[in-house]
């Protein structure tokens, strides 16, 4: 805060208080120039979509994708998702930006189908934001239907605060109707949001995706292992499928298989990639079959 750092730099003599200050203001005024120029971002073009691939570790074999954000700003180059979905978020435009992702994921995979190629079931992230619209359901229904994409493609990945913070009735009903529209559902960063696991027996939940900082120590740290493998054991109680993120090195991998984790994502697996560069990863689709 401002004060605080007036504060601090008093302390420390005149000077300083011209860096702070100035160090500040360049913060907000990025901040300020990004949420301005995001409202234009979807019109000009500046938004597009990398795909990552996802294993399934008992197969073997490359199980489906999540799409995620990129934006190339014509001024500051490439933003982090971590620096614009907040601000996405904060401002509502999420809105507008989470039905374009949507829909930009239902023409790629139509556009896969129609080079011959058998597609994978991709992933979405969905903030808390589009979650609590009243046309979400409308919005997801229209999509499907105008591009006539199997619901079973699609996979809608949720946080635990979007879980754990709406216990309200209507949202348990909303997730069951997502449900019977026949997508998936997936918890994501798995373990960062919430102390109690109740939610876990009231949504209609098909994966957790372990977050990435569970992860990233279980080669040498046991008690992040041992926070893993509970994780695992809990979700296979539950009769849900679990998957790890940020899978980086073949130790990780070797754990997590070695715990039955049932799937894996992270650079080992594959970096998100651009939708030409997933073409080579599919197979082609079978004379006849209409997948
Ligand atoms: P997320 O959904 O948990 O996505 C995983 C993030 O981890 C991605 O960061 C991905 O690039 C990164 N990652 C993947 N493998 C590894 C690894 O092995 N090591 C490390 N250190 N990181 C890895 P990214 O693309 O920067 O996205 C950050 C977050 O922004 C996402 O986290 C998601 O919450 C949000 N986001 C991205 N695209 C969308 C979108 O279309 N809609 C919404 N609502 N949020 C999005
Ligand atoms: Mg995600
Ligand atoms: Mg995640
Ligand atoms: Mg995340």
């Amino acid at each position: 805060h401002a004060d605080a750092a007036m504060y601090a730099a008093k302390r420390q003599g005149r000077n300083n208080y011209a860096f702070y200050s100035t160090e500040m203001n360049e913060v907000n005024l990025r901040k300020m120039m990004l949420e301005q120029d995001l409202r234009k971002a979807l019109q000009q073009g500046e938004l597009h979509l990398v795909y990552q691939g996802k294993k399934d570790l008992s197969a073997d074999r490359l199980s489906g994708f999540e799409a995620l954000l990129r934006w190339t700003h014509p001024k500051f180059g490439a933003v982090s998702p971590a620096e614009f979905i907040p601000l996405a978020e904060e401002t509502g435009l999420i809105v507008p930006i989470g039905e374009w992702v949507i829909r930009q994921v239902c023409d790629q995979i139509n556009s896969w189908k129609q080079a011959g190629l058998s597609p994978l079931p991709v992933s979405v992230n969905l903030s808390v934001r589009q979650f609590k619209q009243d046309n979400l359901i409308e919005m997801l229904k229209t999509i499907l239907l105008s591009t006539g994409i199997e619901p079973r493609l699609i996979d809608l990945e949720i946080t635990e605060s979007v879980a754990s913070s709406n216990f309200e009735a209507p949202l348990i009903d909303k997730l069951h109707v997502m449900k019977a529209l026949g997508v998936s559902i997936s918890i994501d960063d798995f373990g960062t949001g919430y102390s109690s696991l109740s939610y876990l027996r009231l949504f209609p939940v098909d994966t957790l995706k372990m977050d990435k900082c569970f992860i990233r120590n279980i080669d040498h740290n046991q008690d992040d292992l041992a926070i893993v493998t509970a994780i695992i054991g809990m979700a296979h109680s539950l009769k849900l499928q679990v998957l790890a993120e940020g899978v980086e090195n073949e130790t990780q991998l070797a754990l997590l298989k070695e715990q039955r984790c049932d799937g894996a994502q992270g650079y080992l697996i594959g970096y998100p990639v651009g939708a030409s560069e997933v073409e080579p990863l599919l197979a082609p689709a079978h004379a006849f079959s209409n997948s």
